[in-house]
Formats: C-alpha cells, structure tokens, sequence
C-alpha cells in the first residue's frame, strides 16, 4: 500500500509517528478482516484534508512567538468532521492525524453522524498566561477558520484544552460570522450551550465500559488510573463510587499508591489546591512508570498515547485494561497483552462518551433546546451498552481481540458509506 511509508531508523521515530503507525497498523488488520480493495484501504489510511499553519503569538513581554498548529479531517463521509483540540509541545502531524483517525472510527463505531478529525497546537499551555493562551487559541482558530463550521468541522476538548478554550472558540467563530453560533464547538461552558453532563462524559463511559467488561459489582475490584486529569481524575471517582477501589493514581508530577484505597474525593481536591497528585498525604509516593505494572484487576490508562508498550506489557498484572486515553497502547503490546489473557477495552469505544455527549450537545445547539442531565445520561448509556455489546459479540464470533473487533466494526461503517456515496465524478 502505497501510504505507508517505511519509518526510518527506530531512533527518529517520534512519538507521533508510532502513534500513526498503530492506527494504520489497526486499520490494515481491519481492512483485511473486512475484504477491502486496496484503493478503498488507501483512502482510509489517508486524511480527507490537512492543514498546518503558523500561529504567531504576542507574548506578555512583548516578544512575538511563533507555534505550529494543525487541523487534520480524516474522513467526512457519514458526516462532520468532528474530533478534539489537543496543546502539547510534542503535537505534530503525524499525531494530529493518527488522533482525527481514531475520531472517524470511534464515530461510526458508537453510530453517531460524524467523521473525524483532530487539531493540535505544539505549545505548552501551562507556560502561557491566560491572556497569551486567549490570543493563541484565537489566532489558531482564525487561521483555521475555512474548515471549521456546525455543519462541516466542529471542535472540542482534548489534552490542554477546556471549557475556557471552546468559549474563546465559540466566540472567535461567532464575530467572524457576525452572529451566536454555538454549535460551532462542543464542550462549552453551560452558559453558553454547553451540555448537562459533557465535563464528565468521557470519564462516565469509561466507567460503563469497565463495569461491562468486568460483569459484575465493583466490590472488591482494584483499579489504577493513569493521568489524573479531565478524563482520569472524575474516572477514578465514578468507578469509586461503582464500588471499586481505587488504589493508585498518578500525573505529570507523580505517583501515589494506597494498597487499602485512596479517597478519590481527597486527592482530587488536594490537585486542585497544590496542581498535582504529589504530595498527597494519605498515600505513597510511588515512580511513575510503576503504576501500569500495579497488581490490580483494572488498569485505566487517561493520558497520553504509547505507555503500555512492548517493554512493560510483560510486566502488566491488571487482567483488564479499560482505554481512557487515545492509543495508550503499542500493536506490539496488544499482541502481548492478548497473549498472557489481558482484556483490553480499546480507545475508540472505551473513551467515546465524550464524542457521545459532544454529538448530544450539538443536537441540542442545533436544535436551541436543551436536555436534563438524566436524559443525557441514559442517551449516553445507550450508545455506550450497545456499541460495546456489538463489539463484544464480533470478537467472540470471530476470536478477534475487542480491539479488533471495535475496528472491524468502525471501519467497515464508514467503507459502507463510502461504497455507498460511490466515487465522485
Ligand atoms: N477529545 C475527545 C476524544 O478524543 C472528544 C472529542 C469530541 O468530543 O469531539 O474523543
């Protein structure tokens, strides 16, 4: 296939080229499983439209900084582009693209009318004041401005970015039009058109999803949760209060470990008075990369991509490893995890209730109407219990891992709909 380009020496692979590599690595098997021609696979190993442009940003001391920023459709066949917003000094294309491609996967799996895409800023927004961080993200969306729309590419949270950000979004998009658009971008702060139950979606779903996969009460079971920040943090708290124990969680500036159970409520709000999980009183400190190899039954990964790799997944003791973050895991580790009897609940279902609640809000937007939080959530149930029930029959009919099977299932929806459409002209 002609789209895979053979990496150079593994030394200058970076992060987001392994990251690009896994979700072709994911689609290859899924194109296979699923008889697709070539020049169909082709099309979905390649992003529909990438844009990379220059973001110039007047610092507070007056000097003008210059940050890259991408926004990459992957596929818009069954709908929108639709996918997150992501600041992190690493970004680049590469991973901007592996991201809006598990979007457009994700969004078919959970059958939801969207297809996929990502934006990344390669910017640290912790050294930013609020003011740079405003003028940064309105310049990137102006820049961006041409793809974006309610009806064409509607953005949201991501790694580094919140409810402040998708309000100078809404706004940037909204002057331009000369009018309130705010179905423009999902995630907003209630005020203005945000949802009941979107800040804590995604971390919901990966709460549904655990709960299915382990099939029973959560006394009992231990969980760790890596990341402890919008995903992680209210994770570790709903799979608390499901009666699970959660015995270690960590962030950029540590780990702490309490083999008896740590009051999630306490350490969440120790993070928010001293910014991080280090130093939490009631707990251990433990060394980061410790926690995935913890002996407990459920491992939450809630941060970045390529942490469980083929180097620790030997060592990894969870028998269930619920996906709150996007790609935590290596091909390479998969096969290994799959090996020792490690049940992986992938990405793209496990972490899809924050595009479920994303597509909630923007109906709502759509539709200048507005949903109490408990039809949100039995909205969001429901698609979460029937995409994994879907995925979780194909992988026992086929013997594929739920990965696979949650591939089988989101590429073969949007291959459908290509063949569908046809070929234009
Ligand atoms: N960034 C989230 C994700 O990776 C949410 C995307 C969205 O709501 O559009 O799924």
């Amino acid at each position: 296939m002609t789209v895979m380009v053979p990496s150079t020496t593994p030394a200058l692979i970076t992060p987001g080229r392994q990251a690009l590599d896994s979700a072709l690595h994911q689609l290859a098997h899924a194109a296979e499983h699923l008889g697709l021609d070539e020049g169909l696979h082709t099309m979905l190993a390649t992003p529909r439209r990438s844009l990379t442009v220059s973001v110039p940003v007047r610092r507070e001391n007056g000097r003008m900084d210059i940050v890259q920023g991408f926004r990459v459709q992957h596929n818009i066949t069954r709908g929108p582009a639709k996918g997150g917003i992501r600041f992190h000094p690493s970004t680049d294309l590469d991973e901007v693209t592996a991201l809006a491609m598990w979007m457009t996967w994700k969004c078919a799996l959970v059958g939801i009318p969207y297809g996929g895409a990502k934006g990344g800023v390669a910017v640290d927004p912790s050294g930013l004041s609020t003011r740079e961080l405003e003028r940064l993200t309105r310049r990137y969306v102006n820049e961006i401005l041409p793809l974006i729309g309610p009806e064409k590419d509607i953005p949201a949270p991501d790694v580094g970015t919140d409810e402040q950000t998708m309000a100078w979004i809404m706004d940037t998009y909204s002057v331009n039009a000369g009018y309130s658009v705010p179905g423009v971008v999902t995630g907003k702060p209630m005020t203005l058109g945000g949802s009941l139950g979107r800040a804590g979606a995604t971390s919901r779903g990966v709460q549904i999803a655990a709960m299915m996969a382990l099939g029973r009460s959560g006394e009992g079971v231990t969980v760790a949760v890596q990341g402890f920040g919008k995903v992680g943090a209210l994770a570790a708290q709903y799979l608390s209060d499901a009666g699970c124990t959660v015995v270690a969680v960590s962030d950029a500036t540590g780990a702490v470990h309490a083999p008896n159970g740590l009051d999630v409520a306490a350490v969440r709000a120790w993070v928010a008075e001293s910014g991080g999980v280090a130093g939490y009183r009631d707990a251990d400190a433990m060394p980061l990369g410790d926690l995935l190899e913890l002996d407990v039954d459920v491992l939450v990964p809630a941060a970045l991509e390529g942490v469980v790799t083929a180097e620790n997944a030997p060592r990894v003791r969870a028998r269930l490893i619920v996906e709150g973050a996007n790609g935590p895991t290596t091909p390479e580790a998969d096969e290994i995890l799959a090996g020792s009897g490690v049940v992986v609940v992938p990405d793209i279902l496990a972490n899809a209730g924050g595009v479920i609640v994303s597509y909630l809000e923007w109906v709502q937007n759509m539709q200048a109407y507005s949903w109490s939080a408990g039809e949100v959530e039995v909205k969001l149930r429901d698609l979460m219990e029937s995409a994994f029930a879907e995925v979780r029959s194909l992988s026992a009919e086929r013997g594929i891992t739920l990965r696979q099977a949650a591939h089988v299932i989101g590429v073969g929806r949007v291959a459908e709909a290509h063949t569908l459409r046809g070929l234009y002209p």
